[in-house]
Formats: C-alpha cells, structure tokens, sequence
C-alpha cells in the first residue's frame, strides 16, 4: 500500500470507529445529586447547618472560656468585648455563608475600623473590616485573607450597610507524621463579587511572622472578637 492509500484506509477507519462510539458511554449515572431546596431572599439552603440566624440563639456557640455571651437580639449578633466566639461544631470542607456590617458611626482608621474576622477552623481568616475609604495595607483590608493575599477587588459597601461572604474551603490535608501533603484552597464572593479565586494558603494567618501549617483535623469556625461593635446575622454552612 502506497503512503497515500495507507492514510485514506486508516482515515476512515477512524471516522468509522469515531461514529460507533455510543454517547451513554460518557454518561455518568453513578451518584445522584441530592434535591436541595434554595433559599429565598437571603434565606439558606435547605441541607445548611445555620450557625445564627435570628432571636437570640447562641447555643452553637461558645467562647474561648465558656459561653457565648455576644449580644443578641433583632436578629443579629453583636461584638461586644467578650471574646471571640467559635462553634461547637467542628468542620473541614465546607460552604459558608457570612452576612455582616461594620459600624455605621465612623471612630478610627485603618485596622482599627470595624476590624472582625471569620476564622475557618479556627485558623484561616478572612478579615472582616470597614474597608470603604479606608486605606490599610491590601492583605489586611476586607476580604483578604489575613496577611497572604488582598481581594481581587475592593467591593465594600457603606459602614453601617449589611455586606455578606460566601466561601469555599477545602481544608489542608497531612501525611501521619504531620506532613503537609495539600494546602487548603479559598474562593471568596464579597457582595457577590469574587474576590478570592481558589487561593492556596501558605498556613494559617498571623499578625506576625510568616504563615506555617500545623497538622489538624476538623475544627470550629470562628468570629473575632477585635474590639469593635462589629455585627452579624444569617449564618450558616455546609459540609462539602
Ligand atoms: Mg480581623
């Protein structure tokens, strides 16, 4: 067979082995996605675990020395001075869904200026901050992930105005002798928008030093308490 028969026969049988390819063999039946009701103005989905969502339950939380003693009440939660607070309990991977708002009266500057954070396990912060004309350093400002990486963009609102977070976490995997093998993953939406695209984190946040991992399991979420009157409502999450 010439060069040019040779590629006119293996041409077609190709064609032919392209045509009898059945499509149900690409089609993937093994795991059904479970039905899930989506909630309706702002309301979680139906498979949340809510966290806070209205009156004054704290019973999913507690503080640092016993219980939560945030203020509560018109559905929402308040910083009050009494600590950080943290779930009792624990997560790895997950969705979460955070509203929160800055004070509406304006007293300080930079990281001093409605300063909270929501703490995934505990460890990973995602700086909350009045970060609507107010200048700081980028990796500390809203959205942030505290002291690694600045939000793609600033899309803070007003202080005083509800503003929420919807994040993705995957948490970092370790080998049996405390070896990091996969650092944890952060998509982050602020007001929506995304700020944070599947972001590595180099360990957890510091104020000082640089970030290292220390090997963990599942552990609660956690909002700081940074000394400002910083407010939440609507609170949940879900297990991925
Ligand atoms: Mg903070």
């Amino acid at each position: 067979m010439n060069k040019l028969a040779f590629l006119i026969v293996t041409g077609c049988l190709a064609g032919l082995s392209v045509a009898a390819q059945d499509p149900v063999q690409t089609e993937d039946w093994s795991k059904k996605p479970a039905v899930i009701t989506p909630g309706c103005d702002q309301a979680p989905p139906s498979d949340a675990i809510i966290l806070f969502r209205k009156g004054k339950d704290l019973s999913n939380w507690v503080s640092r020395s016993g219980p939560a003693k945030w203020k509560t009440g018109c559905r929402k939660m308040t910083v009050n001075g009494t600590g950080d607070i943290m779930t009792k309990e624990k997560f790895g991977d997950c969705q979460l869904h955070v509203e929160f708002r800055t004070p509406s009266k304006v007293i300080s500057e930079g990281q001093g200026r409605g300063n909270s954070g929501v703490y995934i396990q505990s460890l990973y912060e995602v700086q909350v901050l009045d970060s609507y004309n107010n200048e700081t350093y980028y990796n500390g400002q809203a959205a942030s992930v505290y002291k690694q990486s600045a939000p793609l963009v600033n899309a803070s609102r007003k202080p005083g105005k509800w503003q929420s977070y919807d994040i993705v976490f995957h948490s970092p995997r370790f080998a049996a002798d405390g070896s990091l093998t996969k650092p944890a993953t952060i998509t982050v939406l602020h007001n929506g928008i995304l700020v944070q695209d599947h972001f590595e984190l180099k360990g957890s946040t510091t104020y000082a030093g640089y970030p290292k991992y220390e090997a963990h399991g599942d552990m609660p979420f956690l909002l700081q308490d940074h000394g400002n009157p910083v407010q939440y409502r609507n609170v949940w999450i879900r297990r991925l």
